[in-house]
């Protein structure tokens, strides 16, 4: 029996190849151009540096300029001003991306404008994390993200700071106490969250001490899944309020 090889297809859309895709879709409606649209055209090389496919099966295809265009349509089809009919509806993180960025094009095009310096920086491409998965602004941004909260000078003058403020290291939502939980070897640990989008941060503005929140762990993983993005004063409120008032 002949066994015909198996085409693979090339990896689903992620959150970053959304968020660009949909800063395309307001600054050119998809009825007003075509694929051969010089935006789109660059959109598509953009999407094809990007480190966070390594794996394309089919590299011909891959976030070509039909690819991106037709993408233009499945906003069309989650875009509630649109009345016309024939098009598909992509996956369901398109809706996702729609609800939360849609209201805010201005605040989109921030975003996609940071993803682009950033993934062309160093910083992109450290070793992916499963948090970058979910995170609000995508791959790109979480690893930027997390290499500001990792800069060592910052987060000893963080801890430091505590230190001299309040006696110990507590964590700044839930006050939890590694060293009272753990002693000793809880003693001086805590992580580092930058509370800044990496998109709000241009390229002027360095991590400032003020822009740093100290957490516990699992207080830091909840925080990468928030949205919208979480202030130091709102960061509280996240477990103050009875579970039933958060839903
Ligand atoms: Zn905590
Ligand atoms: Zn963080």
């Amino acid at each position: 029996m002949d066994t015909v090889p198996k085409m693979r297809r090339n990896p689903a859309w992620q959150r970053d190849e959304l968020i660009l895709a949909l800063d395309l879709y307001f600054r050119h409606h998809p009825a007003k151009i075509n694929k051969d649209h010089p935006e789109v055209q660059r959109v598509s090389e953009i999407l094809n540096s990007l480190p966070i496919h390594p794996d394309r099966p089919d590299p011909e295809k891959f976030r070509n300029p039909n690819g991106v265009y037709m993408k233009l349509g499945n906003y069309l089809a989650v875009d509630p001003s649109y009345h016309g009919v024939g098009l598909t509806r992509g996956g369901r993180l398109e809706q996702v991306i729609w609800d939360e960025f849609a209201c805010d094009p201005e605040h989109l095009r921030r975003i996609a404008e940071a993803i682009f310096l950033g993934y062309q920086t160093d910083q992109a491409h450290i070793r992916a994390e499963e948090d970058e998965q979910v995170f609000p602004e995508g791959k790109i941004l979480y690893r930027i993200h997390r290499v500001y909260e990792r800069n060592q000078k910052l987060v000893n003058l963080a801890k430091e700071h505590a230190k001299d403020t309040m006696g110990n290291l507590v964590c700044d939502v839930c006050t939890f106490d590694f060293a009272q939980r753990y002693g000793k070897v809880g003693e001086g640990f805590i992580e580092c969250h930058h509370t800044v989008p990496v998109s709000e941060l241009g390229s002027t503005r360095s991590s400032r001490l003020e822009d740093v929140a100290l957490v516990c762990a699992n207080c830091h993983r909840i925080l990468h899944r928030k949205r919208p993005w979480l202030g130091l004063s709102d960061l509280q409120e996240l477990i103050i309020s009875p579970n039933e008032e958060r839903l």
